[in-house]
């Protein structure tokens, strides 16, 4: 469906409060809640809905916000998002697909996938009791094109195919020129939220500066759309493992392959599409071959996953390989003068725990209370950065341990537990009808401590030489580390890495 872009001559100038550029799921639902204020406001999006995006895995913690954004600035269909059962319900026409909880399976070179009755080699655990209730695989072409439409029936102007050239501020007001079909336009606006997702316009028209400095984690991700994959639980019954006791399908997870290399993201969607991702750790293995053959030769060396693909083709959208370069990034700034970088524009760490959505949007959720409060001095903007600088190098620490605890899965599973509790304790708090500050509740010194320590030890073992009975050790400290943030039974034996629900009544 095409959108509806309201008429203009060449010659106006549009004058809103608010600019935001960049149309993703960020961009629009700042957008409709800034208008739901009051605001007047101007959306830019250099593509054309609906367009590929990346970024699909849904947490309880997105789900969560959602629905306190839907009933804050009267927008009901951000609740329709936030479950799976609703969602289908209201919008099945839009893409998406279950996501019972987080799966991950080790694989080694050559070898065929391994486990046993104890499930040693396989770790489920799920977010919600059921289907009804579970988070989403959001197919972002469709989630981000419905939200577009969102946006200008609320009225919001969506400027499609649209590049802004230049950026001038004077007299307390942002002079925006944009380009569009060979025309030139402006807007005169108060602010500009940049929700671009990259560096790139927050460096060309405010001078901040982007880098990977000081990331434990070094990664990159070759990432693509299947159709025709096989499923992975026929995979496993088919060559008899016991999935009896599975919490849920792990085809209905954000299914994780771990390879020596980095891992692989498995994310389907109800129209048997399949989002794909090889996740390659730079600290040990870096890529440089041609797209293609770099996907053949990394499958093809884990049989058990080469086997899901014996049918798949690319989807005819992206239709391609599509290469990240470094995942980690952050600005030296997220605001200035009259300007604000949503978070991921400012700064992002790795696909892997999916940490992206719920991120996102509690960082629109802080900027979106900035607005509603009018607090636009120096000082709520340095303390609003200082957050999202916690958040990220928490999310880095949780990730960095669990890439450095890959070649033992037991430890691996250790390390994460540290994203599940504090997860755990974000739901519990804003349970308690608390919103905490920071995402994954990055300003609590305690828990950002058990983080820190545990990464700490981690780092040391895996320098020392993995030895498997370090490994032992550490996990049981890891065990009574989390053990006052662990009301779900994290790390207990008897479960036999079979979690049947961690986010309690969601
Ligand atoms: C490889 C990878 C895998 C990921 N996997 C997950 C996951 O499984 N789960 C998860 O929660 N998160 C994941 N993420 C993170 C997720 O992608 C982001 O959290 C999410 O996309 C942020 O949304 P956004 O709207 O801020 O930005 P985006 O989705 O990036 O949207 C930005 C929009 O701005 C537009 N734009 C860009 N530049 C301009 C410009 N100059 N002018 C106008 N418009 C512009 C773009 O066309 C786009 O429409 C992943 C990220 C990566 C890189």
């Amino acid at each position: 469906m095409q959108l509806q872009e309201m008429n203009r001559s060449d010659s106006n100038i549009t004058e809103v409060d608010v600019t935001v550029v960049g149309s993703g799921f960020a961009g629009t639902i700042a957008a409709m809640c800034l208008k739901q204020m009051g605001y007047s406001v101007a959306v830019i999006e250099r593509g054309k809905h609906p367009r590929f995006s990346i970024g699909e895995s849904s947490t309880p913690i997105a789900d969560m916000i959602l629905r306190t954004l839907s009933e804050s600035y009267n927008l009901p269909f951000l609740k329709t998002m936030s479950r799976y059962g609703t969602w289908q319900k209201h919008h099945p026409d839009v893409v998406c697909g279950l996501k019972r909880g987080f799966s991950y399976y080790p694989h080694k070179k050559g070898e065929w996938f391994e486990s046993n009755a104890g499930h040693e080699n396989e770790l489920l655990v799920a977010a919600s009791f059921d289907d009804e209730n579970s988070d989403t695989n959001w197919l972002r072409s469709d989630t981000d094109h419905f939200l577009a439409k969102k946006v200008v029936e609320l009225g919001v102007e969506l400027w499609e195919e649209s590049e802004v050239t230049s950026a001038e501020r004077e007299n307390g007001n942002w002079n925006l020129h944009y380009q569009k079909g060979g025309k030139t336009f402006s807007i005169q606006s108060k602010w500009i939220i940049d929700a671009t997702g990259s560096s790139h316009f927050s460096n060309t028209f405010f001078g901040a500066n982007s880098s990977p400095d000081g990331f434990e984690t070094n990664s990159s991700a070759v990432f693509t759309h299947f159709e025709n994959a096989g499923h992975w639980l026929d995979y496993l019954t088919q060559n008899e493992f016991n999935t009896n006791d599975y919490p849920y399908n792990p085809d209905h997870s954000a299914l994780h392959q771990l390879i020596e290399e980095g891992w692989i993201w498995m994310l389907r969607f109800n129209n048997d599409r399949l989002s794909v991702g090889i996740v390659t750790d730079h600290n040990s293995h870096v890529i440089n071959e041609e797209l293609a053959q770099y996907w053949n030769e990394i499958i093809s060396q884990y049989p058990s996953v080469e086997k899901i693909f014996d049918n798949a083709q690319l989807t005819p959208v992206p239709g391609r390989f599509i290469h990240s370069g470094r995942l980690q990034r952050k600005l030296n700034k997220s605001y200035g003068d009259g300007w604000f970088a949503l978070s991921h524009t400012y700064g992002f760490v790795d696909p892997l725990h999916s940490t992206g959505i719920a991120y996102s949007l509690c960082g629109v959720e802080r900027i979106l209370s900035q607005f509603k409060q009018r607090k636009f001095s120096n000082s709520e903007n340095i303390i609003s950065q200082d957050k999202l600088d916690k958040e990220l190098r928490l999310i880095d620490k949780i990730v960095s341990s669990s890439y450095l605890s890959r070649p033992h899965f037991k430890l691996f599973g250790a390390s994460v537990m540290l994203y599940f509790i504090t997860s755990i304790r974000y739901e519990q708090s804003r349970l308690r009808g608390e919103i905490p500050d920071t995402f994954l509740c990055a300003g609590d010194s305690d828990l950002i401590a058990i983080v820190e320590e545990t990464h700490s030890d981690i780092k040391k073992w895996n320098r020392s030489g993995r030895d498997p009975q370090a490994a032992e050790s550490l996990i049981s400290v890891i065990r009574k580390r989390i053990a006052p943030y662990n009301p779900v039974g994290l790390m207990d034996p008897a479960k036999k890495n079979m979690y049947s629900h961690t986010a309690i009544e969601l």
